[in-house]
């Protein structure tokens, strides 16, 4: 078998709810929500399925989602946009993918914020690509233009920008797109912007898309998740926009890697997006009202809890919170004896992971929060006593 998926470790997430599912412990590891889907999607699905078409849809989506996400974007950011800017995927993973196979070609870098969402560098090494990572610095994990530069040169192809930041919680500022968006012009290159958590917005706070910074709609290929903005992850529907010409190249590589993605869901997904507006605020008072519950009886228990501006996660900072553990240490204990799941934040790293933080998925109901808050406590309680 190819040595580079032999040698592939499973993904953190996959890990760690197989371990939750295997010790019955709460799952605050992987993002995903046990509440907040809008019943009328789901009738929709359900309509779809039996008076819709259950035969293949059309490769880069059924038309009337393509025009629907094109819409929707017109209607929040003023994007002006139509069908052909649109690729529907099967889930925002595989627009990523199938963006940089059209992408990269063998020996070309790309430029990577660390931490990062983990498929990026295998998919960036698969396509034959070179992985240049670039730090963010916690607790404030801001983007430096300089720290980008020494990262960028002559074989760069593009920078991979995730915004709002999984895993930190960070929404970058303006000016921090600002200074991607000069190194992009400067260099000519393109910007892989995933921009998945883009609704997931706490304390009313407002998101800026890549796209919309001068010169930067034909360099930017963005991504997007009906499973975010709707709590529908398993649905596995995304999306990818671009320029025409840019989606007419990863049309191409979509073809060849899942083809087209569950019509009916793609159906039931449009009707969201035309009707599903009023669906958005009530959704993010309720995340943030989780996001608060946890970070507060976190803190009962003594954990130093980061901020989170967007995104389902917080991370807690485990040598601040005065454990001598790190993180893969913290998650084993927290899973195997304490009863929950989180995430190991050195999985988002390449090279120099920090080893101190750990990532909760705060999307739960707020009996799931406080039995993941219990938890927590028992393994503070574990960890201090060593
Ligand atoms: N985006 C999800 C997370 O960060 C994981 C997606 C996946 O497991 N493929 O938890």
């Amino acid at each position: 078998m190819n040595p580079f998926y032999e040698q592939m470790p499973v993904s953190v997430f996959e890990r760690m709810s197989l371990a939750a599912a295997r010790h019955g412990a709460v799952n605050l590891g992987q993002g995903f929500p046990d509440f907040g889907w809008p019943e009328p999607i789901l009738e929709a699905g359900g309509q779809a399925l039996r008076e819709g078409s259950n035969q293949y849809a059309p490769s880069r989506g059924v038309p009337e989602l393509r025009k629907a996400v094109a819409d929707h974007y017109g209607r929040h950011h003023g994007m002006e946009l139509g069908p052909d800017n649109i690729l529907i995927t099967s889930g925002a993973t595989e627009a990523i993918a199938a963006s940089i196979f059209a992408l990269v070609q063998p020996g070309d870098e790309v430029v990577i914020f660390a931490p990062a969402y983990d498929a990026y560098a295998p998919l960036v090494r698969r396509a034959g690509g070179v992985v240049r990572e670039v730090p963010l610095r916690p607790p404030e994990w801001r983007i430096e233009q300089a720290a980008l530069e020494t990262a960028v040169s002559t074989r760069t192809r593009a920078i991979v920008l995730n915004n709002p930041h999984n895993p930190t919680g960070r929404l970058f500022t303006p000016e921090e797109l600002e200074s991607v968006a000069a190194v992009a012009r400067a260099y000519d290159l393109l910007v892989l912007s995933d921009e998945v958590w883009e609704h997931v917005l706490l304390d009313d706070r407002s998101f800026t898309p890549f796209a919309s910074l001068p010169g930067m709609g034909e360099r930017t290929l963005k991504c997007g998740s009906a499973g975010k903005i709707f709590s529908l992850t398993g649905w596995k529907v995304g999306w990818l926009v671009a320029d025409s010409a840019v989606i007419d190249v990863v049309a191409r590589a979509h073809q060849f890697l899942t083809f087209a993605t569950a019509t009916n869901l793609q159906a039931a997904v449009a009707f969201g997006m035309r009707e599903g507006d009023a669906w958005l605020h009530p959704m993010r008072r309720s995340f943030t009202e989780a996001r608060d519950r946890l970070t507060a009886g976190l803190k009962r228990s003594g954990y130093a809890v980061l901020p989170s501006a967007s995104t389902y996660f917080l991370c807690v900072d485990l040598s601040a919170s005065g454990l001598d553990v790190n993180d893969e240490e913290f998650a084993a204990v927290a899973v195997e004896h304490a009863g929950v799941a989180v995430i190991p934040i050195s999985a988002f790293f390449e090279e120099e992971p920090a080893r101190h933080l750990v990532r909760l998925c705060f999307a739960k109901r707020p009996e799931t929060i406080d039995q993941g808050i219990a938890a927590m406590d028992r393994a503070m309680r574990l960890l201090a006593r060593r």
